[in-house]
This record gives structure tokens, C-alpha cells and sequence, in this order.
């Protein structure tokens, strides 16, 4: 027994130093990523009601040199982890400037459009962050009503008295906010009240059973008309389908975005696509 116990000790620690191991390797390679640029931004549209553009979400990508073309989900998380979402994330600002900045002087950009940000937990909380975003989004050439940012409703309601003050500043600034997976977070809808916001996203996993037997629609329906008496926008993410977007049109929904409408793009192709078709 007492074999198998240091056994199982030596096994435990190998594995966790192998595990370290394998965080540093990452971060390693996280650091060139940025150093050599190897991140992309793929920009995916929202619509209105008509169909017409209003802005873009921004999504990040890792062209990685080995692993090819890598989506968030596989290294956000270590960016959050090792605290490098903080400089990759301003990266991200001053990129999404300057490409708001390029498609103005090449006649793509439409007035009233804007460029929607995800912003991540560790990015919000930075003391210098209304200081970081107006200088990112100034030196790139964009405006600051140019941008929206995205929040998770759990970042949010996590301390929302600090987020209050901090929504508010970054509304001082012009900058839109959206509130992001909405109906996610488990908190009330008496929030959408109390937070400076602008847009509320309704997370997909609601928009895509829209029209399965089940209680999303009246789900939807029930935060489309609070965020009506408040004032806010409504934007049905995920839309895959022609029914999903038919019903999040019959609710009232404003703005709509998902694969049915239009994949995530480089913006070349975007712009490329989209000047073609005359807009
Ligand atoms: P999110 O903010 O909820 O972004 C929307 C995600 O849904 C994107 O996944 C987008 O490609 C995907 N999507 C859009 N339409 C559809 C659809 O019709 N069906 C389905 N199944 N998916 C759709 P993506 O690009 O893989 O990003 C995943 C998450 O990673 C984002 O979720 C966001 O939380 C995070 N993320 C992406 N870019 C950034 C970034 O620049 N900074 C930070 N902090 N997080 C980011
Ligand atoms: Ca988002
Ligand atoms: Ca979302
Ligand atoms: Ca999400």
C-alpha cells in the first residue's frame, strides 16, 4: 500500500509538473504570437430589420504557424490564465481602429456603423482601462462612437456597483455598450435597468431552439419587451436558420447576427464581398 501511495505521488507530480510544463510552453508561444503578429481579426455583420448593415462583431483568430487557423475557445483561456488577454487585447483595440480607420478611406465604411469588441473580465478590472481604450482607439484613427463593447452579463453582476461606475465612464467617452450572452448569468432582468448599457445580446443557446417545443420564445420575447420600457436594443445572436430569424423578427428583435446572415470574414473578403454586391 505504501508503494502505491508513492507511486501514486510520483505520478501526481509528475503530471502536474507536466502540466505547468504545458501552460509555459503556451504562454511561450503566446508571446511570439503577438510579437510576430500571428493573430487575425475575422469581422462578422450585424443586420437591422431591412437586412442592411450596422456594424461588425470583431473575433479574434491565431494563425497559428503549425496548428493552422485557431479559434478562441483554444486560448483564450490560457490568454486569461497568464494575464496576456490584458496587452493582446489592446492589440486588438488599436487593430480594430486602424481597420475602421482603412475601410473610412477606402469608402466602406458607412456613417452610423459600428465596430462591436468583446471585453474580458481581466480587461475590464484594469485600473488604467478608460485611459487604454480612449488612446488605442484615438491613435488608430477611429472614432470613439465608432465602437461598441461587448460585456459579459456575468462580468457585469459579478460587482455591479463597480461595473456601474466603470459602464458609465465608458459611456462618457461615446463608446455603445452590449451586454453579451444575456440569459446566460442567471441574474434578473431588473439589471437591465440599473447598468448603463445600450445593447442587450441574447445569447444563442435561446435563439436557436426558436421554434423547438420549449419555453425560449417566451424567454426572448420577456427580455425584448423589458429592454423595450428600458430603452435598449435587442440584438438575436446565432441565427442559423430562415425560421430563427423570421420569429426573432416577430418578437421585435433589432438587430440580428448569426451564420444564416453571415460568417465571421477576413476583412479583405468582407470588404471585397460586400463593395461587389453595391451594399
Ligand atoms: P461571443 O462573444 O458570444 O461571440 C460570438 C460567437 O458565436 C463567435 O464565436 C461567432 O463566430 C459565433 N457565431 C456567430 N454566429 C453564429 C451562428 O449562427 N451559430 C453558431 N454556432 N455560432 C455563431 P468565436 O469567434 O469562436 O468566439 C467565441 C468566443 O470567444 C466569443 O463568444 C467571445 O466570448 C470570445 N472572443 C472572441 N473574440 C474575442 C476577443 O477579441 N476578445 C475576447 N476577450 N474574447 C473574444
Ligand atoms: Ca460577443
Ligand atoms: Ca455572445
Ligand atoms: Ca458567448
Amino acid at each position: 500500500a505504501k508503494e502505491n501511495g508513492r507511486n501514486g505521488y510520483a505520478f501526481y507530480h509528475r503530471s502536474m509538473s507536466m502540466a505547468v510544463e504545458k501552460q509555459q510552453n503556451m504562454e511561450n508561444e503566446l508571446h511570439r504570437a503577438l510579437a510576430q503578429e500571428e493573430f487575425r481579426i475575422h469581422y462578422q455583420p450585424l443586420v437591422n430589420v431591412t437586412g442592411a448593415v450596422v456594424g461588425f462583431e470583431a473575433l479574434i483568430r491565431w494563425q497559428h504557424p503549425e496548428k493552422g487557423l485557431l479559434p478562441p475557445v483554444e486560448f483564450i483561456p490560457s490568454l486569461e490564465v497568464s494575464g496576456m488577454i490584458v496587452p493582446v487585447s489592446n492589440w486588438l483595440l488599436a487593430k480594430c481602429s486602424h481597420q475602421i480607420a482603412e475601410w473610412k478611406t477606402a469608402g466602406f465604411w458607412q456613417d452610423g456603423w459600428y465596430l462591436s469588441i468583446n471585453i474580458s473580465p481581466l480587461q475590464f478590472y484594469q485600473a488604467d482601462m478608460i485611459h487604454t481604450l480612449q488612446q488605442a482607439i484615438l491613435d488608430g484613427g477611429a472614432e470613439l462612437t465608432d465602437i461598441c463593447l461587448e460585456i459579459t452579463e456575468t462580468v457585469a453582476v459579478e460587482n455591479i456597483e463597480f461595473a456601474k461606475s466603470r459602464l458609465q465612464s465608458i459611456r462618457e467617452l461615446g463608446v455603445i455598450i452590449a451586454l453579451d450572452d444575456f440569459g446566460t448569468g442567471y441574474s434578473s432582468l431588473g439589471y437591465l435597468k440599473d447598468l448603463p448599457i445600450n445593447i442587450v445580446k441574447i445569447d444563442r443557446s435561446f435563439i436557436q431552439e426558436l421554434g423547438a417545443q420549449n419555453n425560449s420564445r417566451s424567454i426572448v420575447e420577456a427580455v425584448a419587451s423589458i429592454a423595450q420600457a428600458y430603452d435598449l436594443k435587442v440584438i438575436a445572436e446565432g441565427i442559423e436558420t430562415k425560421e430563427q430569424l423570421a420569429i426573432a423578427h416577430e418578437i421585435g428583435c433589432h438587430m440580428f447576427q448569426g451564420f444564416y446572415i453571415e460568417r465571421p470574414q477576413e476583412p479583405k473578403q468582407l470588404q471585397g464581398d460586400y463593395l461587389s454586391k453595391g451594399l
